[in-house]
């Protein structure tokens, strides 16, 4: 068991319920009580002086391409698709070594950064690469996270109406099988799994619409989630109007992709309709503020996502439209943007904070085991520093954990395991894992 007490304590439970001094007990992969106080028996428990931090839930992050840690840097200055241009030709020389390198430092600064549980969103798979998905699944496991990795895909290149080169892109055919052997080797339905597998095409404008349509078949005939790129850019839009004659979000009605067991990447081009078939339909949006402020895309409108009924969950992006890769950050700022499109209110402190936490474990379809403080839930639990020259001072621990500067962490668990401790991290090297991922990223580099 582990007691972690003499903290502040934000649940973000269904109620808010915040203790101002309090405890979280956890015994195995699980909380056992939250409450307010000391925590009282379990004498023989390792406890955990929380003096002067906050707890709360582990952070989720419900978008990323881990590989792009190995390619950051480029192309600072180009919207979307001119920075895709620029990078597919250095993708395609990623192997099962570079995914491994940049996942183990994507998953790392993750960890730093507050969040235990983060998706990935993999969808460049070099025909001489090996196995690049299970690459990341180890590194995962070695960095301590719980994984939700999603087979992406792509299947329409230049020649035939795409943006990828052919290079980067797979026989309709073969990715599907592909993807169906990833949810077999790979994915667990079983409750407190660490590693879940979703069925991910890659955005409208690689991925053919039969490609779509059978992989929706696939991911429901066998219960796992759907993940895409949609609605993220005005030059996105006007393809999908120019090939489909309509919006992105219709298009992705038409293809059977909206409903509660899908959630999409950066939806910040929406009119009220869509926004109305996004709350109708359950259908979640991964919410990545600083990827679409890096890459000049636009504002989410989360304001109104939120008033209609849309899971909303917060995701750093691959780290090559987000070089500093860091989830807690990301907390300030969605509030940030929320409130340049909304005014300051817009988005609360604790709102924020539900986006980064249960608002994620809605979109991972988790939300009865992830994304709160609760008795029965998983033991993933992150535990602030709020004391020290960044946040001393500040009455309301949520406010200094969201408007503050990033909080470095007393304690990370993830599933009980002890994953950050004092700052640094339990399970892997963060000096090797910066070495390996500069040899990664200079041998793309050079093989220019
Ligand atoms: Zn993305």
């Amino acid at each position: 068991m582990i007691v972690i007490e003499h903290c502040a304590v934000s649940t973000v439970d269904g109620a808010g319920t915040e203790h101002a001094d309090g405890h979280v007990a956890v015994e195995g992969d699980r909380i056992v009580a939250v409450g307010p106080g000391p925590y009282e028996g379990a004498p023989d428990a390792t406890r955990v002086d929380g003096t002067g931090c906050l707890a709360t839930p582990g952070l989720v992050n419900t978008h990323h391409h881990l590989y792009q840690s190995a390619t950051r840097g480029y192309a600072q200055q180009e919207i979307l698709f001119g920075w895709l241009k620029e990078l597919y030709p250095v993708w395609a020389r990623i192997d099962a070594g570079t995914v491994h390198a940049a996942a183990t430092a994507g998953l790392a600064k993750l960890a730093l950064s507050g969040c235990t549980t983060s998706t990935d969103h993999h969808y460049v798979f070099p025909r001489d690469g090996g196995d690049v998905l299970a690459a990341e699944i180890e590194a995962a496991a070695a960095v301590g996270l719980r994984f939700h990795p999603c087979r992406g895909s792509m299947d329409l290149s230049v020649k035939d109406g795409g943006l990828p080169p052919d290079s980067v892109v797979e026989d309709t055919d073969a990715a599907l099988a592909a993807t169906k052997d990833a949810i077999d080797r790979f994915h667990d339905p079983s409750p407190g799994a660490m590693v879940r597998i979703a069925v991910a095409p890659c955005s409208p404008f690689s991925v053919t619409p039969r490609l779509m349509r059978e992989a929706a078949d696939l991911a429901r005939s066998e219960g796992v989630r759907l993940h895409t790129h949609l609605a993220e850019t005005v030059e996105e839009e006007a393809y999908c109007r120019e090939v489909h004659g309509c919006t992105p979000v219709d298009y992705a009605e038409s293809l059977g992709w909206l409903g509660d067991d899908v959630w999409l990447a950066h939806a910040v081009h929406l009119d009220p309709g869509a926004i109305a078939k996004l709350g109708a339909t359950g259908t979640g949006v991964a919410h990545c503020p600083s990827s679409n402020g890096r890459l000049g895309a636009g504002i989410a409108p989360v304001r109104d996502l939120l008033d209609a009924r849309v899971p909303v969950g917060l995701g750093v992006d691959g780290a090559a439209s987000q070089e500093a890769g860091q989830l807690g950050p990301e907390l300030r700022q969605a509030l940030y943007l929320a409130r340049l499109r909304g005014g300051p209110a817009a988005l609360t402190a604790r709102e924020s904070l539900a986006l980064g936490t249960i608002g994620g474990a809605r979109c991972l379809g988790r939300a009865d085991e992830l994304g709160s403080l609760e008795a029965g839930k998983l033991a993933d639990v992150a535990l602030w520093r709020l004391d020290g020259i960044g946040h001393a001072g500040i009455d309301d621990p949520v406010a200094a954990l969201v408007f503050g500067p990033p909080a470095p962490l007393r304690l990370l668990l993830v599933g009980g395991r002890v994953v950050v401790q004092d700052g640094a991290l339990s399970t892997v090297d963060e000096a090797m894992a910066a070495a390996a991922l500069a040899r990664a990223a200079r041998k793309l580099r050079e093989a220019r």
